[in-house]
């Protein structure tokens, strides 16, 4: 029988592979590779999804996701109208592809820019157009001059991940400025929350000045400590909530992950405690392993890719150094950067944990 063959571009993509969770001859290790949130979810999430639980596992989940919409709606201030919830802000990346991009149509992402983009691309036979970066930050120029007749759609993460780096909201006007009105601009601000920056925005300007083809992903798997839970979200046009309304999943987030994801979001204090952590950190790790010789990649998001003057030598066996320490980072040699390792941003304990690691390391 001959081989039955996927539709064009699936065999073009590289598996996602996750950040590991465990090591061998380790009961509990520091994870430091996901950029899941140290202080977890706020307490009042995870009563919620208990009480979902007992509530009875036996109903289907409100398809509409309403009343979390309402609560994103209130908290930041826009209409639920133009909110669409996802299993995941992942499931919007693979949506958006879906519908408004196939064979021999192009989508623009940038050099350092997260890794999931190629596979929503390739997934439905679209082909990536992979645009290079200054200095680990997108290009606007750059992506701009990349764009053809086929180009489709344009993915950008602000804050990037594993880079860290952002672009400030008037680059981000310019570009969309610069792109024809029947491309769909991507914001993927997965890390908006712990951005510190005033000439920052995640882009909800552009869709609240009426643009059709411009949309926000927003993600409760990173600050607000529920990756488990899967639950995302965009901001965007009704026109395009329209499209991805009739492909997603009728059923596509969970009661459970519902009800946490709605506590979680009307609970901006324990949002701001987790940002207060982070913002402690950033500049405290960044010096210290600028000290022990490292590049520091300047970040707004809960992680630091840090660079090794030994290169890929170097950062392998820091990384195999601190995994007999119990310490997992996350290798990004996937991204092109093998003489780096990406870490994010962990408890008190933890990071004080990698710093005495990675001292001893050196000395
Ligand atoms: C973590 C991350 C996401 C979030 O993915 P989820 O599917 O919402 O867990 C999206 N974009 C970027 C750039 C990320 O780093």
């Amino acid at each position: 029988m001959p081989p039955i063959k996927p539709r064009n571009g699936i065999l073009n993509i590289t598996p996602y592979k996750a950040g590991d969770a465990k090591i061998e001859g380790f009961e509990r290790v520091i994870k430091l590779a996901s950029n899941e949130s140290p202080m977890g979810p706020s307490p009042k999430a995870v009563e919620a999804a208990q009480k979902a639980v007992a509530a009875g596992m036996q109903l289907y989940p409100d398809p509409s996701c309403g009343a979390l919409r309402q609560a994103i709606g209130e908290v930041h201030d826009i209409d639920p109208e133009q909110i669409i919830c996802s299993s995941g802000s992942e499931e919007l990346l693979h949506l958006v592809a879906k519908a408004y991009a196939t064979d021999g149509d192009e989508v623009i992402f940038c050099q350092y820019g997260f890794i999931a983009y190629p596979i929503t691309i390739h997934a439905v036979g679209a082909t990536p157009v992979m645009v290079n970066e200054d200095n680990y930050t997108a290009n606007v120029d750059t992506i701009i001059a990349a764009v053809t007749s086929k180009t489709r759609i344009i993915n950008l993460a602000n804050p990037n991940n594993p880079t860290g780096t952002y672009l400030v909201k008037s680059e981000v006007q310019r570009l969309r400025d610069g792109l024809r009105d029947d491309i769909i601009l991507v914001l993927d601000a997965a890390y908006t929350e712990y951005v510190d920056r005033q000439d920052y925005d995640a882009g909800f300007d552009l869709v609240n000045n009426g643009l059709e083809n411009t949309i926000v992903t927003r993600t409760f798997s990173k600050i607000y400590g529920l990756a488990g839970a899967r639950v995302g979200w965009a901001y965007g046009p009704a026109g395009i909530l329209d499209i991805l309304n009739r492909i997603r999943g009728t059923f596509n987030v969970t009661a459970l992950s519902q009800a946490a994801a709605t506590a979680a979001v009307l609970d901006q204090d324990h949002v701001a405690m987790a940002k207060a952590h982070n913002l402690k950190w950033l500049p405290r790790l960044t010096q210290a392993l600028e000290e022990l010789g490292m590049t520091i990649t300047p970040s707004q998001g809960n992680f630091i890719l840090a660079h090794f003057a030994g290169g890929p030598e170097q950062s392998v066996a820091m990384d195999k150094f601190l995994r007999s320490k119990g310490i997992i980072v996350r290798p990004v040699g996937n991204y092109d950067l093998a003489g780096a390792l990406r870490i994010t941003i962990g408890t008190d304990s933890e990071n004080e944990a990698l710093l005495t690691a990675m001292s001893a390391f050196f000395a």
